[in-house]
């Protein structure tokens, strides 16, 4: 008997529309008690498009190859020694960034999504949602394998998961995601499925995929690939959700744009470290961060945001600021980590001649004007055996928790300084965009936890610094410190042959 073969299209209708039901014992509301708070209409679920069509089989026989390609660039690396090619022991500071940093994002955005998947009525985006979860704990997991390998060799890559949840400057993306966890589900997708994925993500992946080709670390570029079709499909999801909720009701339309507003701002805040990880980290560079602002941002943004018109939807508030910034933004993050070495994970260093010709070069209008000088300076400091760390708490953004470091959109000489008054307290901000969504929902946000206040309040191991880093499970004058006389400089001049007076530029 000849059973007719289904298509892939009818086969994902059953699995989305035909295995849904309406319940009968229990109320759809009391089923489904988060999809409606935050005041989105959703007039017939039955429009959503879904945006891919891929049933739960293909989806375990596509992941499977690309596991097994992965796993075994991996094992090669490994056994032929890879991390002998990087381009320099510096880059592997990229990587203690992005694992402690970025790769326990992909696991907050497994749960955020197995979430979603469970509380929205609509089944289409439900199954949708389920498997982006999927991909996102596959991604924690390939990073956390393909890094495993530096940390044989070197420092700062052992307590990642623990910083994560600790460390002062890895608060600013735990509590991006831990902001976007706490909202309803369609706040969530707005944050993660649109304005990351779709609108950002290229600002996060490329500069550390591309940056990982350019210096020779293979098994990371091994591992951007594995996620790449994921990725595609995320995007595909991103773009769909926000479709869906403009065409619903036109009264989602303010909702949704004011979620724009915040969580660009809030991405951009975050992207300020793979900012400075293209200008200031990477041995060989690949482009400039406002070079790539252009392309991914204003360019790629601009077309995407003028396809969005017809919905009413307009350009995140403040892009023009971001814009401005982006001329900035990696100076300054690298100013405030160089001089808080001391306190971080991660080793800094001055940019050498060359590398400042090249930020010259890159930043004609700003950088000989406003920077150059100070790093001139700092070297200059280094050189007489007095390198620069600053011993004072800086204060926090309530917002993004950046440090106040950030300057006034056209003038680059003046701290930007915002606060408001809430509950009889003060609370301080970075700048219009973070003062913005504070004062929207201060209920929220007067409840950050700000690793400054902490660690005042005496809620981080104690009163002095070592205290500090120690709760931190930081490996001090191992993990911290300058990268010229750090044990990660001594086992690469021992590998290249080098003597350290040589190597030491
Ligand atoms: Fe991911
Ligand atoms: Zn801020």
């Amino acid at each position: 008997m000849a059973v007719k073969k289904m298509g892939l299209k009818q086969k994902y209708a059953h699995l989305t529309r035909g295995l849904d039901w309406e319940t009968s014992y229990q109320k759809m509301d009391d089923v489904f008690p988060y999809d409606q708070f935050e005041g989105i209409k959703i007039t017939d679920w039955s429009k959503w498009e879904d945006p891919f069509r891929l049933t739960m089989d293909a989806y375990w026989k596509f992941q499977a190859e690309k596991e097994r390609k992965l796993y075994a660039v991996i094992d090669a690396f490994a056994q032929n020694n890879g991390q002998l090619n990087v381009s320099d022991a510096r880059y592997i500071n990229v990587l203690k960034l992005f694992l402690t940093g970025v790769s326990p994002l992909e696991y907050q955005a497994h749960r955020g999504f197995a979430f979603t998947g469970r509380h929205m009525r609509g089944v289409g985006p439900r199954i949708a949602a389920q498997m982006q979860s999927l991909d996102e704990l596959r991604h924690f997991q390939t990073q956390a394998h393909t890094i495993s390998h530096y940390n044989k060799f070197f420092d700062g890559i052992a307590e990642f998961q623990h910083m994560h949840d600790r460390v002062w400057y890895l608060s600013v993306p735990k509590s991006f995601f831990d902001d976007a966890r706490a909202a309803g589900p369609f706040e969530f997708m707005i944050a993660i499925g649109f304005a990351f994925e779709y609108v950002l993500t290229n600002l996060l992946f490329v500069p550390f995929m591309s940056g990982a080709a350019y210096n020779g670390d293979m098994s990371t570029v091994t591992f951007g690939f594995s996620a790449q079709s994921d990725e595609s499909r995320h995007m595909t999801l991103g773009i769909e959700v926000i479709k869906f909720l403009l065409e619903q009701h036109p009264d989602n339309l303010p909702i949704v744009q004011k979620w724009v507003d915040k969580w660009f701002w809030r991405g951009f805040k975050v992207l300020g470290l793979v900012a400075m990880m293209m200008d200031y980290m990477l041995p060989k560079k690949v482009m400039s961060w406002k070079e790539a602002w252009e392309i991914y941002f204003t360019e790629a943004g601009g077309s995407l945001f003028t396809d969005l018109e017809r919905y009413g939807l307009k350009v995140p508030k403040y892009a023009d600021v971001a814009t401005e910034m982006a001329e900035h933004i990696s100076h300054q993050n690298w100013a405030v980590f160089y001089q808080y070495t001391h306190a971080a994970a991660f080793h800094t260093w001055t940019p050498d001649k060359e590398h400042l010709d090249w930020l010259s070069e890159k930043y004609p209008n700003t950088f000989d004007k406003y920077y150059r000088p100070r790093w001139e300076m700092w070297a200059k400091m280094d050189e007489e055996g007095k390198r620069f760390y600053n011993m004072a708490l800086p204060q926090l953004c309530q917002t993004c928790q950046i440090p106040m470091a950030y300057t006034e959109p056209g003038d680059p000489t003046q701290i930007a300084f915002r606060c408001t008054e809430w509950n009889g307290e003060m609370y301080h901000f970075c700048s219009d965009g973070c003062k913005d969504i504070f004062d929207d929902e201060p209920e929220k946000y007067a409840q950050s936890w700000l690793p400054v206040h902490q660690i005042f309040q005496g809620n981080c191991g104690g009163p002095t610094v070592p205290d500090v880093l120690n709760w931190y499970r930081l490996n001090v004058g191992a993990d911290n410190m300058d990268y010229v006389g750090s044990p990660d400089e001594q086992v690469w001049n021992s590998w290249k042959g080098k003597a350290p007076a040589e190597a030491a530029e």
